[in-house]
């Protein structure tokens, strides 16, 4: 059974791409064959995997409006995960799906084409909360919100579960919101544990072990284009490896995600 998983926050820059693409790499080094959908006009997600979106004739864009096969769209990466790439034309799709009929579902039937070729699907949605976000939480089973541990994380989580609690009633009852995991966290000050408190107290949201602690790998990674799961060890990949088993383990076993005590 294909499981989907969706990362989303509306908020920019709670590292929602590095999730999707340090999941899908470590999940793949599990031997588990892995489908990464870039939601993003963005295509940060793509052009991090390695494709320039600059230069790419077709992707999700037109597989959401029905033009193209999704067979037809994906590519392979370096991480041995496969992508289907996003392109600034995306950025038109919000308009043009919203003259059309189930316009939430376009990326849950093109998923159906070819879920029985991977065990899990992760979604990286776009930062807001409009058709696109929809389409990708619609299309889930699961869905996680990365939350940076700083001042006013709290912001818009509220307007998020609303969204998700929305999709529930309405296009996709079989949506299970499995927690919040801890983005950039510092474990040397108490601060980061102070915001994952509040906005977990908050919002009744449980909180995905491990946290991922804030290195400075990430940002060295994004500007090389190379992954930082590949290359030295470090701890932001090892807690992305962790979080990774500890999903699989409740896909293959059924066994709760684990949680952090804040
Ligand atoms: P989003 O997709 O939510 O906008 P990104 O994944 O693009 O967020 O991350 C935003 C920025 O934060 C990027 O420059 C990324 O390299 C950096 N980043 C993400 N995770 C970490 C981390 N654990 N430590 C340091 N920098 C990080
Ligand atoms: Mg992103």
């Amino acid at each position: 059974m294909t499981r989907i998983l969706a990362i989303a926050n509306q908020k920019g820059g709670v590292a929602k791409t590095t999730t999707v693409e340090s999941l899908g790499a470590a999940l793949a080094d599990l031997d588990v064959s892995v489908l990464v959908v870039d939601l993003d006009p963005q295509g940060c997600l793509t052009f991090s995997l390695g494709h320039d979106p600059d230069q790419l004739s077709s992707s999700v864009h037109d597989v959401l409006l029905g033009d193209e096969e999704i067979a037809d769209v994906l590519l392979d990466t370096e991480d041995k995960v496969t992508l289907l790439p996003a392109t600034i034309d995306l950025a038109g799709a919000e308009a043009l799906l919203l003259m059309r009929p189930g316009r939430e579902y376009a990326l849950k039937r093109a998923l159906a084409e070819v879920s029985e070729d991977f065990d899990v699907v992760i979604v990286d949605c776009p930062p807001s909360l409009g058709v696109l976000t929809l389409n990708g939480l619609t299309a889930a089973d699961e869905v996680i919100v990365p939350l940076q541990c700083e001042t006013l994380a709290h912001r818009g989580v509220g307007q998020l579960l609303r969204t998700v609690r929305e999709v529930q009633q309405i296009t996709n009852p079989n949506l299970t919101m499995l927690g919040a995991v801890a983005t950039l966290f510092d474990a040397r000050t108490t601060h980061s544990r102070d915001v994952l408190a509040d906005v977990s107290d908050r919002y009744d949201l449980p909180v995905l072990d491990p946290p991922i602690p804030r290195t400075v790998r990430f940002a060295e990674a994004s500007a090389s284009g190379t992954s930082v799961m590949r290359g030295r060890k470090n701890k932001g990949a090892t807690a992305y490896r962790t979080l990774a088993e500890n999903l699989w383990k409740h896909w293959e076993a059924g066994e709760k995600v684990g949680t952090f005590e804040v």
